[in-house]
This record gives structure tokens, C-alpha cells and sequence, in this order.
């Protein structure tokens, strides 16, 4: 894409940032790349597999990239509702990054998809996605593709486990996690883990057994799905990092649902948006609170 070529050789070039973080062409489709210089930026590509949720790079926990200096990030709408997130919740400063907006069709589910995007090939979040023009952004570039199609498999499988007994589906769940290596993979990945010092972590008390066991492993997935609720931005980069192919998506889509439905929140890139868990308001219709 020239447009982004040119703009991000100007932000370079002028001095305006001192390292790009965006998408290049690599053995396995596309991967994230830290462009330096304008030569580097002649490398930057986005289309369909630019899946990636490069946010993540801006997480407080990838300090090692802040002494680069100051970054600007290529971003999908989903992508900037994360970087929302992080400034919502003063991990990130707006001034110490600038955001470069794509406008965008939807992607891929995986980085080495080929041909055109159709309801079997697409990421489950994009269908009836309301952020394809990020307004969160520095500079936007692109013109507005054509609106992705609807992945229904995710959605059907959410509704298959809640047709099953509570039985049925705590067997569903036991079998799905007994795969869990605890390589914490999902962890990394994920631009809205942003602890320090993770509770899986914890030794003194040890809060979530680390072993790959079945009592660790449900104590481990409740946490992060807790921990996520309201705060996840159904990138799916934790599923796609998964070595063990744990459904993850599935879990923060039903909680995503949830929150939706008792709060009325979906994930936007608006840092403004009151965050469900952390704001109190007298009408809340969770009675637990009055
Ligand atoms: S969710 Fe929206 S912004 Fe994100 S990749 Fe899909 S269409 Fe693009
Ligand atoms: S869910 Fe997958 S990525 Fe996460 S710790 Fe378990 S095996 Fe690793
Ligand atoms: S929990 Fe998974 S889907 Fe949600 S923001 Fe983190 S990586 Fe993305």
C-alpha cells in the first residue's frame, strides 16, 4: 500500500517517530515488522492476512520495545479498540504513540489464507464489524473496502454448548482444557494482559497451580477469562497462538456476549466508553451493587 508506504518514510524522515510497527510479506504470510528507517517502510503491506493484532506491541508488558523510542502502529479498527483499552486504563499515554488507521475489509483467519474472503475463511469478528474507519487515529489511510462476510461456526458452537446440561458441558470444557500445556502462549499475545507480575505467576501464595493439570488448568482459564471480561477485544490472537488449539475464542465470545447483554458494552475504540467492570452507576442492574 504506497499511501502507507509514504506516510510512515514522512513520520521517519521527520522525526516524528523513531520506529514503525507494522505488516511485511514473511515465510508464512504475513508478520509483524519494526521498521527503523524509510527503506525498511518500503517493506509494509496490509491486506486480508494482516491478522495480527499489533496493539499488543504497545502493551506496558513489551517494555523492551519502548527504548526504541517513540512508535507509530499500523491498526485495524479491532486493533485500536485494544489500544482504547490500554489508554482507558492509563497503560498507555496518547501522546507517546501515533496510531495510523487502515480502513479495512475484514481479514483472514489465519495468516496464510489465500483468495477471496467468504464466510469459511474469516475471522469470526469481523462480520458486522462497526469499526472499519477507526476514529482513534493520528492519520488514516485506504479506501473503504467492501464489508466482510460472517464467520457463523463460532457463533453455532456458542449455541450448541448452551443447548448441552450444565453436566454435558463441564465434561465439554474438561476435555477442551485437559489439552492446556500452560505454555502461556495466549498470554504473551494478548495486547490487554498487561500485568506485571501475572497471578499465574504468584508463588507466596501460589494462587493458580502452574503445572499442566486439570485443577490448574480450570483455576488458570477462569482467571484470565475474569480477568478479560469487559476488556477483551475479540482479536482471537490468543486461539491463533495456541499450540493446543483450546477454543479461547469461544470463551471470550460467550463472555463478550454477556457483557453486551448485562451491560451493554461492546468493544470500541472510544477511551472514552465507560469501562463495564470498574464503573459504578447507581442503575446498575447487577443487584449485587445496591
Ligand atoms: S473486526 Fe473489523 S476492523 Fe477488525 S479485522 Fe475485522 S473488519 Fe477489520
Ligand atoms: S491455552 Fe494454549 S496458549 Fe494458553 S497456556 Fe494453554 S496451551 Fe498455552
Ligand atoms: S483475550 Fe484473546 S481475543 Fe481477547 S484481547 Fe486478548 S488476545 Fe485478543
Amino acid at each position: 500500500m504506497q499511501e502507507l508506504v509514504d506516510l510512515t518514510s514522512k513520520l521517519l524522515q521527520n522525526g516524528d517517530v523513531n520506529v514503525v510497527i507494522g505488516y511485511e510479506e514473511g515465510p508464512r504470510g504475513v508478520r509483524p515488522v519494526v521498521a527503523a528507517t524509510p527503506d525498511d517502510c518500503r517493506r509494509l503491506i496490509f491486506d486480508h492476512r494482516a491478522v495480527h493484532n499489533l496493539a499488543t506491541y504497545l502493551s506496558p508488558r513489551r517494555k523492551h520495545l519502548r527504548v526504541r523510542g517513540r512508535a507509530a502502529v499500523v491498526l485495524k479498527g479491532c486493533d485500536a479498540a485494544a489500544v482504547a483499552t490500554l489508554l482507558r486504563e492509563r497503560q498507555l499515554k496518547r501522546d507517546d504513540v501515533v496510531l495510523i488507521g487502515v480502513r479495512c475489509g475484514g481479514v483472514y483467519r489465519t495468516t496464510t489464507a489465500e483468495g477471496a474472503l467468504s464466510a469459511d475463511n474469516v475471522a469470526d469478528r469481523c462480520g458486522g464489524c462497526a469499526l472499519r474507519e477507526p476514529t482513534l487515529v493520528d492519520h488514516l489511510v485506504g479506501d473503504l473496502p467492501p464489508e466482510p462476510p460472517t464467520a457463523g461456526q463460532r457463533a453455532a458452537r456458542i449455541a450448541a454448548l448452551e443447548e448441552l446440561s450444565p453436566a454435558e458441558r463441564f465434561d465439554y470444557w474438561r476435555r477442551s482444557l485437559a489439552d492446556c500445556v500452560r505454555c502461556n502462549a495466549c498470554r504473551a499475545v494478548c495486547p490487554l494482559c498487561v500485568c506485571e507480575r501475572c497471578v499465574a505467576d504468584k508463588t507466596d501464595p501460589q494462587w493458580i497451580e502452574s503445572s499442566p493439570h486439570l485443577r490448574g488448568n480450570f483455576s488458570w482459564h477462569m482467571a484470565r477469562a475474569l480477568h478479560l471480561a469487559g476488556r477483551c477485544v475479540d482479536c482471537g490472537e490468543c486461539q491463533r497462538a495456541c499450540p493446543a488449539g483450546i477454543p479461547l475464542t469461544v470463551i471470550n465470545g460467550k463472555v463478550g456476549q454477556v457483557m453486551g447483554a448485562r451491560f451493554g458494552f461492546r468493544p470500541t475504540d472510544d477511551p472514552d466508553a465507560p469501562a463495564p467492570i470498574g464503573t459504578f452507576d447507581p442503575d446498575d442492574s447487577q443487584e449485587f451493587i445496591r
